[in-house]
């Protein structure tokens, strides 16, 4: 990419502005000069853009297809600007032109393309590819709505629209050349060929366009510059009937189709029986296929026995996974393959990820709507299952009665994990503990059955968005003390670990964490009006609302606090703001409960004067990636709270700990492995581990109500929960009282509430040594590296792809 000196970005952002908005610089809005430096950066892109493609033409080399309806991958300005190695230029010529440049890199709207965890994670693995110059791709769908946009109303969650598009998104390239046609419904025929062999046709099937539009992704200084390629819905043919009847009816179908990349699901853990929904999935993956086999054709000129040499698709958790299938209808029914060969090649060129062993996010599709929606690839699943069972009862007698349950198709319903599973050459889980349980509890049978077929990525997330631009003054801070090398290295962070008793440098460390806090501080007063203490502990929860990530078991502990500081208002503790960020799925009843407790419960200790401010509740709206980059740099506490097996990794508790904020937490997920580098000393663990949860579940020993009647913290808080908050007897949550009662607390939320108490409180204690903390702070950021995405994505790249870096 060519270097930019501060002199020819000013003269650019002068001349763009005027050839574009015919204005001169100083009459230009921030949002024009966002578009203006948008597309200068573009530019620059494009020709390292149409470099890339050309090598990977003459090259040839593997190619790793990303498979996911999800891609969170925020704003692009300022990570484009840093991997193009232009954010420093940008930034003094955007100061010298009298702007602010984060006001600037404010006026990009987030494409909310994703949900949480499982879309930022396919964002930072985009990011990683680029940047390690692997030649890998993500395929998505380009959903004109993305993630709703949060508001609070009387402390409610309400829900608006997120119409991103509404403004041109100025990273998007159309390729309407490279649109592909998608056949739904219909039916199936089916011919005798003279050689035996069967051919299908169909009729009457509902024809949709898929056209992508293509979003560049840029390595870090490294010239490389892969695709992001979205696919959107478009009618076959623009409306041409004349007659009155048939216009109509065509424009509403037109219409109906347009649906098919509508709106993003905003559930992320619940699998609705929707058809849209599977519409949606085959869509992404019909149209994916299409495009990868074509490029596989015109490099390659092979027969397709050889693909698996070229071509590796991971398939992101099961929500891809009808690739599967459609893959072997192409093999058979359109290349001309036999059963036994299409099996091979489709069995050599997917592999999985499974995110969740939550038994309600395990996707199950209803036989009937996939016959009607994938006719064909209904009849090839079928197959699949037939011989997959088979197989079981003649080579596994010692599984025949467990084939109910490893069944592709069982009481009606298709198992998409068991069918990505028999249908992928790897399955791996996200972090150790998951891929642990997957193989010894929830898919034990499977990995008995292809123990060579299981093992562990354990999540990552890039350190440039994360660290570099979120955070920049802890970056130069790390760079001045041991080189730049961490950079591309982000291992090397461990040299830091020679500094833990360094007394100027973390005296440095705490001034950084205190200037972000302020910074936090300032936005939090603009956006609520609350005044925060930014000498306080910034306790952050920042995730999707759950109960198994247990922000309940948080409010639990401010009320707890609440109650002790109305009880005796001398109480000597370290102040301290709870902060969260948190979206709760539209029809998730109870995460909206609990998002109105907590704005409640902030409501009645903000305004309380008796506690003097010794804490605050600020519960920030609308959660994203762009409020992540805002909160993360100033947080001194990472709440990781689930429990213990439901939280297959986390990725936040990563971003956090690498800005330098300790965790609370429980030993689920990664955090068992943050736990093992950074030791107990430097890591606040509370809680059942998984292996008691599975026990209590077994055993039925846990009674919730024992709880209640022997803990007088818990009563109260019930009670209130019952009867109305102090001051607010109007409101009460009478729902989350009888839930936690009545159905015996099924996360352990009461359990754990005593240890997590306690736990806090050996918080308080630590963060009143400063220098003490400052010291552990500098230990998780030194021992952050392992969890850049970098590392993953090599493990990956040689573990499951084998593919090879392009230089
Ligand atoms: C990282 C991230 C998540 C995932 O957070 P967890 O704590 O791992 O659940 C969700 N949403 C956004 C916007 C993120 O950046």
């Amino acid at each position: 990419m060519t270097k930019w000196t501060v002199e020819q970005l000013v003269d650019a952002i002068i001349q763009h502005t005027e050839k574009e908005y015919n204005k001169s610089i100083e009459d230009a809005t921030p949002e024009e000069v966002y578009y203006v430096i948008s597309q200068i950066v573009s530019r620059t892109i494009n020709k390292s853009w149409q470099q890339t493609e050309k090598m990977y033409h003459q090259h040839k080399p593997k190619q790793v297809y990303y498979l996911s309806m999800e891609f969170l991958i925020g704003g692009l300005l300022e990570s484009n600007l840093l991997n193009c190695g232009m954010r420093d230029q940008c930034n003094q010529a955007l100061t010298r032109l009298g702007f602010s440049p984060s006001d600037i890199y404010s006026h990009e709207h987030d494409p909310g393309l994703g949900n949480g965890g499982l879309g930022r994670l396919a964002a930072c693995f985009l990011d990683s590819m680029a940047s390690l110059a692997y030649p890998g791709h993500g395929l998505g769908i380009r959903y004109r709505y993305g993630m709703f946009e949060q508001r609070f109303i009387n402390g409610y969650q309400t829900e608006l629209p997120d119409y991103w598009l509404k403004n041109p998104y100025p990273w998007e390239t159309k390729k309407s050349e490279e649109a592909v046609e998608i056949q739904f419904g219909g039916n199936v025929n089916m011919f005798k060929r003279r050689d035996g062999s069967l051919e299908f046709t169909y009729e009457n099937t509902d024809n949709v366009l898929a056209v992508p539009y293509d979003v560049p992704v840029v390595g870090y200084k490294n010239k490389v510059v892969n695709t992001l390629r979205l696919w959107s819905a478009e009618p076959v043919n623009t409306v041409t009937q004349t007659k009155n009847d048939d216009y109509y009816r065509e424009l509403e179908n037109n219409h109906s189709i347009e649906q098919l990349s509508g709106f993003l699901y905003p559930d992320d853990s619940t699998e609705e029986g929707k058809k849209l929904r599977i519409k949606q999935q085959y869509f992404l993956v019909a149209a994916s296929l299409k495009q990868i086999l074509k490029h596989y054709k015109t490099t390659e000129r092979k027969s397709l026995i050889h693909l698996p040499k070229k071509v590796v698709i991971q398939i992101n958790d099961t929500h891809p996974s009808l690739a599967i299938p459609e893959f072997m209808r192409i093999l058979m029914d359109e290349e001309g393959f036999g059963w036994e060969k299409a099996w091979d090649i489709t069995t050599n060129v997917f592999a999985y990820t499974n995110h969740t062993i939550l038994s309600e996010a395990l996707e199950k599709w209803p036989i009937d709507m996939i016959q009607s929606i994938v006719p064909r690839l209904y009849m090839i699943i079928d197959e699949i299952n037939e011989r997959f069972c088979q197989g079981i009862w003649f080579d596994h007698p010692e599984l025949r009665d467990k084939i109910p349950k490893l069944a592709v198709i069982a009481d009606d319903q298709i198992h998409m994990a068991n069918l990505a599973i028999v249908g992928s050459f790897s399955v791996n889980g996200v972090a150790k503990l998951h891929t642990d349980i997957l193989k010894n509890q929830e898919m034990k049978d499977f990995y008995h059955l292809f123990p060579d077929r299981f093992n562990n990525k354990t999540n990552g997330i890039t350190h440039r968005r994360w660290l570099l631009m979120a955070n920049p003054k802890l970056a130069d801070l790390i760079t001045d003390t041991i080189g730049p090398k961490w950079i591309k290295h982000p291992r090397e962070l461990t040299h830091l670990l020679r500094y833990v008793e360094d007394r100027p440098l973390l005296e440095k460390l705490g001034q950084i964490k205190q200037e972000n806090k302020q910074k936090l501080a300032n936005y939090i007063h603009k956006a609520t009006g609350i005044l925060v203490d930014d000498q306080s502990i910034f306790d952050v929860q920042i995730k999707r609302l759950h109960e198994y990530k247990r922000q309940l078991l948080n409010i639990f502990h401010v009320i707890y606090l609440y109650n002790e500081l109305k009880d005796n208002p001398h109480l000597e503790i370290v102040p301290r703001t709870f902060i969260f960020g948190a979206k709760a799925a539209p029809s998730y009843y109870f995460a909206k409960e609990v998002i109105k407790l907590i704005n409640t419960v902030a409501s009645i200790v903000n305004h309380d004067p008796s506690i003097k401010g010794k804490i605050k509740v600020v519960f920030l709206e609308n959660y994203n990636v762009s409020l992540a980059e805002k909160i993360i740099p100033a947080a001194d506490l990472s709440e990781q709270i689930s429990t213990a097996s439901k939280e297959a990794s986390g990725t936040g508790n990563m971003k956090m700990m690498m800005n330098g904020a300790l965790t609370i937490g429980t030993l689920d997920g990664a955090n068992i492995e943050i736990k093992n580098l950074v030791g107990d000393q430097n890591i606040f663990i509370f809680g059942l581990r998984s292996e008691q949860v599975y026990e209590l579940y077994d055993s039925g020993a846990y009674s919730a109500n024992d709880i209640y009647q022997n803990d007088e913290r818990i009563a109260q808080i019930l009670n209130q929960l019952r009867d109305g908050l102090v001051g607010h007897h109007d409101i009460e949550f009478k729902d989350i009282y009888y839930h936690l009662l009545g159905s015996n607390d099924p996360y352990f939320i009461l359990k754990d509430f005593d240890c997590y108490v306690e736990t806090q409180q050996l918080v308080d204690q630590a963060y009143r040594y400063n220098n003490k903390w400052l010291s552990k702070s500098l230990i998780n950021i030194a021992h952050a590296g392992k969890f850049s995405s970098d590392r993953t994505i090599q493990e990956y790249a040689t573990g499951i792809w084998n593919v090879k870096e392009i230089f």
